[in-house]
């Protein structure tokens, strides 16, 4: 069997050598004996693999010493409110902008915390354009600005983040880490579920500032409270050990090629090829994204009939390609071209949404 063309949201495909490299272990880490499943985390492979996975991710991202790496569990969803509970300050308030559904729940989720509001949205337009903030100076008095950096349902992506803010910049990176080189020193936190750039889902990323622990309260819960999974290098308790060291190949995987601007410039050629397609073919795909919004991962379109958006998604899902309808918000059709979407099953999609077209 060949392996499917596959645009998933995510879970999504991850490198097909990473998959072989982890078949090849699978039975025996590294002379073990075991599967790193078997292992104890407590035990040095395992202490090794945890090492290594926060080490390339620090090189990959250019992250320095003034931000601990944790990786911690419960997906980007728990972030919603970790993030608020150990960030938010007594009397100040969360800002958010609203760029798509996952801001939406972001800021649901402090709202239960503390003071949270949004600052800035998109939805009067159905979020196809990264909303701006129109005063910054208005947000002196927050504790933190939460942004969306990728939104996986729309399909946008921010290109420029704020600058000159006198608050710590939170990003919810869940579905665009890693596609670019990014200045991790202007982000006070950044969190990511791995299940789209950097591995299978289970294993959540969160990179924050050191300076920012101290606002970490000793009545939060351990589990809930950064400073516990900083001070034991996220091994506190059990950590999701096949994740972690499928992340760790993902990571290894990426350096292999370059490192983020390698990865930026075929995501550039990837998104391309199918952008071209959409603004090509006068009005049969319309795309949902305003251009100076488009990600590079998501790319979200329309057919003009429920009809030809059947024939469409039908005559796909024949020829292989798999996870092309769009979310129930927008409908349509979205396909999402993570790090790990090898180029040609992009050029064969840009070929068949041609082909398609001019039929
Ligand atoms: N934020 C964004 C931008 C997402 O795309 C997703 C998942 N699709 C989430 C948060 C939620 O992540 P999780 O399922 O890991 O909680």
């Amino acid at each position: 069997m060949t392996r499917a063309y596959n645009f998933n949201a995510g879970p999504t495909a991850l490198p097909e050598e990473v998959l072989k490299r982890a078949e090849k272990e699978w039975l025996n880490y590294n002379g073990t004996g075991m599967n790193v499943m078997e292992m104890s985390h407590r035990s040095k492979p395992y202490e090794e693999i945890n090492h290594q996975a926060q080490n390339l991710l620090r090189k990959l991202l250019n992250i320095s010493n003034d931000y601990e790496i944790l990786f911690l569990q419960g997906g980007a969803s728990l972030q919603f409110a970790m993030m608020p509970m150990n960030l938010l300050e007594e009397g100040k308030k969360g800002y958010y902008v609203l760029s798509g559904s996952w801001s939406e729940k972001a800021l649901k989720e402090a709202q239960k915390i503390g003071d949270a509001e949004s600052v800035a949205s998109g939805k009067d337009n159905n979020y196809t354009t990264i909303p701006d903030i129109k005063d910054l100076s208005s947000l002196e008095n927050g504790s933190y600005l939460h942004i969306t950096s990728n939104n996986t349902i729309y399909g946008t992506q921010w290109h420029e983040t704020p600058k000159n803010l006198s608050i710590p910049l939170v990003a919810d990176m869940s579905s665009d880490i890693l596609c670019r080189p990014i200045d991790v020193n202007s982000y006070g936190l950044i969190y990511a579920g791995a299940q789209k750039n950097l591995g299978p889902s289970g294993v959540t990323v969160v990179i924050i500032k050191k300076d920012l622990l101290a606002r970490s309260k000793d009545s939060l819960p351990s589990m809930l409270d950064y400073r516990t999974h900083a001070n034991n290098q996220s091994l506190y308790n059990t950590p999701p050990t096949l994740a972690v060291y499928l992340l760790k190949l993902v990571l290894e995987w990426a350096d292999s090629l370059g490192g983020a601007e390698a990865l930026e410039k075929i995501n550039q050629q990837k998104a391309e090829l199918l952008y071209h397609e959409i603004d090509q073919s006068n009005g049969f795909y319309n795309g949902h994204a305003n251009k100076n919004s488009r990600s590079l991962m998501n790319v979200t379109f329309t057919l003009n009939s429920k009809e030809l958006t059947d024939a469409f998604l039908a005559e796909a899902k024949e020829l292989g390609f798999t996870g092309l309808n769009g979310h129930r918000s927008v409908g349509g059709c979205r396909a999402s071209i993570y790090n790990a979407v090898p180029l040609e099953h992009v050029e064969k999609l840009a070929q068949f949404m041609k082909e398609f077209r001019t039929r």
